[in-house]
Parts: C-alpha cells; sequence; structure tokens
C-alpha cells in the first residue's frame, strides 16, 4: 500500500466487526484489515431469526469484552439506503425467501448495542478492493461482480455512491446477434439484459452447467467476454473509473480476462486516448485481490469509516 498522506480518505486502522451478508452465507469478521483478522465465521443463510441470531451470537463476546464498538455490513438487497426513511437498511424485496422487509441494521444494532452502518454487498466489496486490494485509492473505482447475479459498485472520493434508488448495473440492455446466441435472456423483468445474458444461471440455463465446468476452449467464453466487454465500454463511457475490478463466480475463470481487455479495446476503437485503453489495459481491468473477502472486508472499511467520521 503507498504511504498515508493527510488528505488519504482511508480509515484508520482500528478493530471493527464486518459482514457480507449474501443469498448463501454470512461472512462474519472481527479485524483491523486483512493483515490483522481476529475472528472469522461463516453462517449460511436460513431464516432471518436464525441467521441474524447466529451472527449476533459471534459479535457479542467481542462487544462485551469491550472490543468491538462498530460493525459495518454488506447487504444483499435491494437495500432501502435512504438515512431519512423509517424502513433505512431494512431488505426491501426479494426473491430470496423469508427475507421480504427484513430490518437487518436494526435488528443487529439493538442486540449489539454499536455503532453499526450497512451499505450494499457489491459496493462493501468495491470498498474492499478500494480500501486493501486491487483498486486501492482510485477515484472512481468501478467494482462488478458476474456470478448468480451481475451488479456493479462505484467509490467515488472513498465512499460508495448511493443514488436516488441502489444502482442496477446488471440490467442493463446489450446488443444480442440471435444467430450468434440465441438464447432468449434468463432475467424475469427483461429477458436478455445484461444478466439476463451473463450471469452464472443464464449460463446454466443455457448449458445445463455453470460457468466452472464449462471447457476453456468452449466457443461461448467468446460471446461471454463480449458481452461483459459491450457492458465495460457503456461504464467507461458515463463514468470514467480509473480502474474495473471484476469478480464474482463467473470471473474466476481467468481465461476471460485477455478477451474482455481485447474486446474493451476494440469497441472503443482508439476514441479514448488514454494509456489505459491503450497500452495499459492489462492493469486496468483487473481480478480483485482480496479473493473471497472483499465484501466483508469492505464492512470492515465501512464501519471505520463510519467511526472516524462521527
Ligand atoms: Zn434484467
Amino acid at each position: 500500500m503507498a504511504a498515508r498522506q493527510d488528505s488519504d480518505p482511508r480509515p484508520v486502522s482500528r478493530l471493527a466487526g464486518g459482514i457480507e451478508a449474501g443469498g448463501t452465507k454470512f461472512i462474519c469478521l472481527v479485524a483491523k484489515g486483512p493483515e490483522h483478522i481476529v475472528a472469522q465465521t461463516r453462517i449460511p443463510t436460513t431464516t432471518p431469526a436464525e441467521t441474524l441470531e447466529r451472527t449476533i451470537a459471534f459479535f457479542r463476546p467481542f462487544v462485551e469484552a469491550g472490543q468491538l464498538a462498530d460493525l459495518g455490513i454488506a447487504c444483499f438487497g435491494p437495500l432501502d439506503l435512504n438515512p431519512a426513511s423509517p424502513t433505512y437498511g431494512h431488505i426491501i424485496t426479494t426473491p430470496k425467501p423469508h427475507w421480504d422487509h427484513t430490518d437487518v441494521l436494526g435488528t443487529l444494532q439493538r442486540a449489539l448495542g454499536v455503532r453499526t452502518v450497512i451499505t450494499m454487498d457489491v459496493s462493501g466489496a468495491a470498498l474492499g478492493e478500494w480500501t486493501w486490494g486491487a483498486g486501492q485509492g482510485c477515484n472512481p473505482l468501478l467494482y462488478l461482480t458476474v456470478g448468480t447475479g451481475i451488479g456493479g459498485g462505484v467509490i467515488l472520493n472513498g465512499k460508495p455512491f448511493v443514488g436516488l434508488v441502489p444502482l442496477e448495473m446488471g440490467h442493463i440492455r446489450l446488443p444480442r446477434d440471435p444467430s450468434r446466441d440465441p438464447f432468449p435472456g434468463h432475467c424475469p423483468f427483461h429477458r436478455d439484459c445484461f444478466e439476463g445474458l451473463a450471469s452464472g444461471p443464464a449460463l446454466q440455463a443455457r448449458f445445463g452447467q455453470n460457468g466452472e465446468s464449462l471447457p476453456e476452449d468452449h466457443p461461448f467464453w467468446q460471446v461471454e467476454a463480449d458481452y461483459i466487454a459491450h457492458a465495460l465500454v457503456n461504464y467507461i463511457l458515463t463514468l470514467a473509473p480509473e480502474k474495473i475490478v471484476l469478480g464474482g463466480g463467473v470471473m474466476r475463470r481467468a481465461h476471460l480476462f485477455p478477451l474482455i481487455r481485447h474486446k474493451v479495446k476494440t469497441l472503443l476503437n482508439g476514441y479514448l486516448h488514454h494509456p489505459a485503453f491503450l497500452t495499459d489495459v492489462d492493469r486496468y481491468i483487473v481480478p480483485p485481490t482480496l479473493g473471497d473477502l472483499s465484501g466483508s472486508l469492505g464492512a470492515i472499511a465501512l464501519a471505520q469509516s463510519a467511526a472516524t467520521t462521527a
């Protein structure tokens, strides 16, 4: 990590609790950062009552020992992230059974009695990579996950960007050539949006197997890379991120990266005269470096940041 400067908005190192609350599991950490993890656990996501109770039980001893005063949550959603709303920190609606309207923030805050902050899961992963990972200090940083779903988090001036509603970068429309890809799409709202075409479930629906087992020389990978590249070009032209980190289960297939980078350069066609899109694209579009802890570490960073600005 580069030396800190006084103007550096990154949070100071301070012990905090962090949760990546996902649809299949909750990853819980007590840590100062990736080099200083005191405790961690993984709790399967079942009912809200059971899952949150086990989460509270994990953190409670640290709170009672006076070691933990701040908790960050990077949660699946969509979430209500308007602090003025009576349902701030609630999950709004979700296809995940039982979790509609769950008060994630309030339940944890009341039970543990610590300062508690919440953001979207992908924003948490973005913040983790911005603080300690592949996108340190980039402004803005775009983190895109391509996995069970597709979503993007943007870190602007050191904070997760929140608009009128949470960003839904997985649901943009992309050009689809039915002669090359006859699959009609998997999104229940838009069919052939980005997520409907390129997420893990879309691959599963096309081939009866997920992206992990599809052979590397399968011709579909070029189609997949082209979809992701088209989306990235749209984000580059509208957000001009300083770096793009691509995470999620599908992106664990590392052979996608060179295909995506090449297609991004081809689509931009020299239009943008920055080295990021010409000679330095290998350093511009990169994998995460925090493994599956991007989100939970991002939650730690969120908690630390809230503590220092309170
Ligand atoms: Zn969609």
